[in-house]
């Protein structure tokens, strides 16, 4: 069966029980990945099975060409999404209809900033990838001389990016008289609300310094912490669909796992997703760098070495004894002693339950999707971990190995001599250090847009190229034994 409001009834799954065509919007959501369906639409389908938030639907948007393809699977099926399950022990599967529209991409971005300027928009969420801020990786401060922003900059009212795109709406409001929408940025950056805040005043204040002011005074941007694995979707998981008798282009696969934790700052209201699971917390930055760090930084920790191994999946990175190994020993010995406990977890039972996760082996998350972005990954979590570890005085021996695993990736080829395509915004220049950095260590610590001050941090850059000389005179398999066995003596 195709999805679709009429054929919804016919479907053996669970599926929306409330009247879709009823529906009006409240939020409009740019970057409609996997994951915003696996996560921020599935807990506003919850509300709305239960007979809430009917009049906070979303509308689906993208600022790239890309995302047409995307938009024409959606409105063929009403916007409907099938989310498929992948627990260990049960696979299962169901509907969520919260998206009711996705507007056209145009260069320009006008029907964005007209669905964003309308008043009953009352918040703009997104999820534009971690590297989709403009964020100078070192000062971590808006990176006002990208070209894209130079642009949005000189023409406000026909924008390139998603935030003068926001800009652009937010200057319809005020000159209407509404009030502005809350901005919410669901993105795995550290104190994303924050950082989406930086970046759409900055912006502003480039082209209208009053309407920034105006911006900052009455806009917010709450901080967030999301969190649930939704895998790319391939064949295979394309193919999960019709183990439930449904044809869906669009499908979304997802562990038994979902987290949000939010600060309660939404200046036009919000859907009441406290009584779906949602935390309301006015400490988000704690349970975010316990993700952040273990999580997030544990991806790391594995994905590089397992795409230079040609270990497919993150799963089969677990399965392999000497990452395994690898990635406990970092996560216990050098990222938990950075994290404080939260309400209800300590960090030492936060990395069982993240092994436990990125163990499941339904879940095909490809060591390529984690490895993608490293320049943004390993400045936004590994090297805050490192950075603390090293200023309390304790050992970076394990970080740097992930480091030059990271260096050792980035040449390009795999162990097995395959040729590893470019993963990274800025995978030439990655690829030009890496490869300088097989004879000179150092040449890869020289990037000091990614490395700034680390470079000379002795522990670090000494532990560093002797780990990558190891690496490329025995492999990674026995770099990591060594660091493995190192550190039990
Ligand atoms: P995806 O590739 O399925 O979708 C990404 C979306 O972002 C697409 O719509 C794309 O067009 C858009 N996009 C990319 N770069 C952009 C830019 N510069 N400006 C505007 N739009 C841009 O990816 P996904 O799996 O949905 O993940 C998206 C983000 O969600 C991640 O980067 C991460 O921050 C967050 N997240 C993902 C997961 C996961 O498991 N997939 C888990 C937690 C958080």
């Amino acid at each position: 069966i195709s999805l679709s409001n009429t054929t919804l009834n016919q479907l053996s799954v669970e599926h929306p029980q409330y009247d879709r065509t009823a529906l009006t919007p409240g939020i409009a959501h740019i970057g409609v990945g996997n994951f915003h369906r696996a996560h921020q639409a599935w807990y506003l389908h919850r509300l709305m099975q239960a007979g809430e938030a009917h009049d906070w639907a979303i509308i689906g948007a993208g600022v790239r060409p890309y995302d047409a393809a995307m938009r024409e699977k959606l409105l063929a099926q009403d916007c409907l999404t099938t989310l498929v399950e992948l627990d260990p022990e049960n696979v299962s599967a169901e509907v969520v209809g919260s998206m009711i529209d996705y507007l056209p991409i145009e260069e320009g971005n006008a029907p964005l900033i007209a669905q964003m300027a309308d008043p009953a928009i009352r918040i703009v969420a997104m999820t534009v990838t971690e590297s989709g801020y403009y964020i100078d990786p070192v000062t971590k401060g808006f990176d006002a001389a990208h070209p894209d922003l130079l642009h949005d900059a000189a023409h406000p009212d026909t924008p390139r990016t998603a935030f003068g795109a926001l800009v652009a709406a937010l200057k319809l409001r005020r000159a209407a008289g509404h009030a502005p929408f809350t901005g919410l940025s669901c993105d795995n950056l550290q104190g994303n609300g924050d950082i989406l805040r930086q970046t759409v005043v900055s912006l502003a204040r480039l082209s209208d310094p009053e309407l920034a002011d105006w911006i900052d005074a009455n806009a917010t941007f709450p901080n967030s912490m999301v969190d649930c694995i939704a895998p790319v979707t391939g064949p295979k998981e394309l193919a999960l669909a019709h183990d439930f008798g449904i044809k869906d282009p669009a499908l979304v696969t997802h562990e038994a796992f979902r987290q949000w934790v939010i600060e309660d700052k939404f200046c036009a209201g919000r859907p009441a997703w406290d009584t779906v699971g949602v935390t309301f917390s006015d400490d988000v930055h704690a349970f975010e760098t316990m993700k952040i760090r273990i999580l997030n930084a544990g991806h790391q920790v594995i994905a590089n070495v397992g795409e230079t191994l040609s270990i497919e999946t993150i799963a089969g990175c677990m399965a392999h004894p000497a990452i395994r190994n690898f990635f406990g020993k970092v996560e216990r010995n050098e990222i938990a002693p950075t994290v404080a406990p939260v309400p209800g977890k300590t960090p030492a039972a936060y990395v069982d339950l993240i092994e436990a996760r990125f163990s499941n082996p339904r879940i095909v998350d490809t060591t390529r999707r984690v490895a993608f972005d490293g320049s943004a990954r390993h400045t936004g979590f590994v090297l805050p971990i490192l950075r603390d570890q090293l200023a309390a005085g304790r050992s970076v021996s394990g970080l740097a190995l992930v480091e030059a695993l990271w260096a050792r990736m980035c040449a390009g080829t795999r162990e097995d001599g395959s040729v590893i395509e470019a993963n990274d915004p800025i995978w030439a220049e990655l690829n030009a250090a890496a490869l300088e950095a097989k004879e000179q260590p150092t040449a890869w610590l020289d990037q000091s847009n990614i490395y700034g001050d680390l470079r000379d941090a002795e522990l670090f850059r000494d532990a560093f190229c002797r780990w990558l000389t190891m690496i490329w005179d025995q492999g990674c398999i026995p770099a990591m034994n060594e660091y493995i066995a190192f550190d039990r003596q």
